[in-house]
C-alpha cells in the first residue's frame, strides 16, 4: 500500500515538473519584457512627463523665459518661483531665478501650455533620487543653462 501511494506522489512531481519546463521552455526564446537598468534604459513613451525643464534660446544659449511670470501665476500648486530683469542694453526681460517645488507639481502641464515664448517642456528624466527632499523644494531651473548675469 505505501509503494502504491510513493509511486503515484513520483508520477504526480513528476508531471508537475513538465509542466513547470513548459511554461519555462515558452519563455526561453521570446523577447525579455525587462532591461539590464541601469546599463540599459526601456524606451520611454512619447507622452512622458518627468519635471518641467526650461528651454534654452537656440541663438544665444540663454533661457528662452522673459519673466512675465504668467506660469507661476497659473500654477494651481503654486510651485513655481520666477523673477527677471534686463540685462543691459537688451529689450526684453530675462528671468535670474526659475525655481520649482517638484514636491508639489502634478504635471498637469499649465505653465508649458501658457507660456508666451515656449520656454518650457517636460524632461525625460524619470531616475530621480536622493537622500533629502530639499534637492526637489527648490530645483534651479536655470543651473545649466547660461546667463547673461
Ligand atoms: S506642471 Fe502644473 S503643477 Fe507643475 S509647475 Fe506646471 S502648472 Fe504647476
Ligand atoms: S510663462 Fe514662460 S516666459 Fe513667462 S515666466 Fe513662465 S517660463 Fe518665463
Amino acid at each position: 500500500m505505501m509503494e502504491c501511494c510513493y509511486i503515484k506522489e513520483v508520477v504526480k512531481g513528476f508531471f508537475s515538473l513538465c509542466t513547470g519546463m513548459r511554461v519555462t521552455m515558452g519563455n526561453v526564446f521570446t523577447r525579455p519584457a525587462t532591461v539590464q537598468w541601469p546599463r540599459e534604459s526601456a524606451p520611454l513613451p512619447d507622452r512622458f512627463r518627468g519635471h518641467i525643464m526650461m528651454l534654452a534660446d537656440d541663438a544665444t544659449g540663454y533661457p528662452k523665459c522673459i519673466a512675465c511670470t504668467s506660469c507661476a501665476r497659473n500654477c494651481p500648486s503654486q510651485c513655481i518661483i520666477v523673477t527677471g530683469k534686463k540685462p543691459e542694453g537688451a529689450k526684453k526681460k530675462m528671468a535670474d531665478r526659475f525655481e520649482l517645488d517638484f514636491t508639489k507639481c502634478s504635471l498637469c502641464g499649465l505653465c508649458v501650455e501658457i507660456c508666451p515664448v515656449g520656454a518650457l517642456d517636460f524632461s525625460r528624466d524619470y531616475a530621480l533620487a536622493s537622500y533629502t527632499r530639499n534637492d526637489f523644494t527648490t530645483m534651479d531651473l536655470l543651473q545649466e543653462l547660461g546667463s547673461p548675469f
